[in-house]
């Protein structure tokens, strides 16, 4: 159930709803939007009659939600915005976080950083722990990854986005990340996005490999029902019966999640295609489709990799291909603050 309040409500008006959810053993989610309040309801809401709420002091509406998800439904918020570290994810911007798969070393970290840094990226990322198919391909350094993109950050002051595997290992990957990512693999894990729904750390979510849209917006409404409402989607692509990609990347889902919800939702083209000569068209694509931007895989040395150099720009390849993004960002009136 969503009631929707004025914005200036005065707090006993508020406090008023709020009790009256709480003891019909309702949990409310208060979402302060730019024009309302929304206050979306939880539990067994099906004893509670809209009536009730109507008839209170600064409601405007009430009304049910039949979909699945609720929370992250845009009928309970407009747009979600997301600052990090004086930058915006969302709204009219279009962000771009580039880095390596992999964390491998310092000077592979620092050589991409820097070449990173200069094109104007400020959100790196590379993966500490790498959850693979195959568990004898390269598991990541772990916890000696984590220092080195502390390391990063201290000196090249990029926000830091990095996968956490596992609930053990969360604390120590919320502490080095900006943005903590959740991969395809875990998108389903509910326990790990119940656990980083209770951190104060905005959450990259990817799409699973087989997961449906609704599955993806059920998974973030995991996280955000726990209380953190800053959630980025990621469509990464997924499994079909095409062989000549690695997966295939569904851009029907950015104008789909896009109606839908007031996430955010990025594109990830590397994974998308899997092959790093044709992941700058798929970006232009997606830009073109309306994503609040992209995640890029970028390797100073592709062929020695630890992991996917073969869908990895080196930084010169990636240059051309934001220069060939910005104008389509430009025909799609987002802001694009890359100085390439
Ligand atoms: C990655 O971002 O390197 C990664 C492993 O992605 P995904 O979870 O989408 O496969
Ligand atoms: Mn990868």
């Amino acid at each position: 159930m969503l009631i929707v309040m004025k914005l200036d409500s005065p707090k006993e008006h508020l406090d008023k709803v709020l009790s009256k959810a709480e003891s019909n053993n309702c949990k409310p989610h208060i979402i302060y939007g730019t024009t309302k309040i929304a206050i979306g309801l939880t539990g067994e809401t099906r004893t509670l009659s809209l009536d009730d709420f109507m008839t209170m002091d600064s409601v405007l509406d009430a009304m049910r939600i039949s979909k699945n998800y609720k929370l992250v439904s845009r009928e309970v918020k407009d747009e979600t915005i997301i600052k990090i570290n004086n930058k915006i994810i969302g709204d009219g911007v279009l962000q771009i976080i580039a880095g390596p798969c992999s964390v491998e070393s310092k000077s592979q970290l620092f050589d991409i950083a820097g070449e990173l840094k200069e094109m104007g990226i400020t959100f790196f990322r590379a993966g500490a722990y790498k959850p693979r198919s195959s568990p004898y391909a390269f598991q990541g350094l772990k916890e000696k990854g984590l220092e080195l993109l502390a390391e990063v950050k201290n000196e090249f002051g990029m926000s830091i986005v990095t996968e956490a595997k596992d609930t053990d290992t969360l604390n120590q990957v919320g502490e080095v990340a900006d943005i903590i990512q959740i991969g395809a693999r875990n998108m389903q894990n509910f326990s790990l996005l119940e656990r980083v729904g209770e951190l104060n750390k905005p959450v990259f979510l990817k799409r699973g490999l087989a997961s449906t849209i609704e599955d993806l917006l059920m998974s973030a409404e995991y996280i955000v029902s726990k209380g953190n409402f800053n959630v980025i989607l990621c469509e990464r692509g997924i499994r079909t019966f095409e062989t000549a990609t690695r997966n295939t990347l569904d851009l029907n889902a950015i104008p789909v999640i896009k109606q839908q919800s007031h996430l955010p939702v990025f594109v990830d083209p590397s994974h998308g295609i899997g092959m790093w000569d044709k992941v700058t068209p798929m970006a232009m694509a997606a830009v073109a489709a309306g994503a609040h931007g992209l995640m890029i895989e970028v390797h100073n040395r592709p062929d020695e990799a630890l992991s996917d150099g073969f869908q990895s720009l080196t930084p010169k390849n990636f240059k051309q291909l934001l220069n060939k993004v910005k104008p389509i960002a430009e025909a799609v009136n987002k802001q694009f603050d890359i100085n390439c």
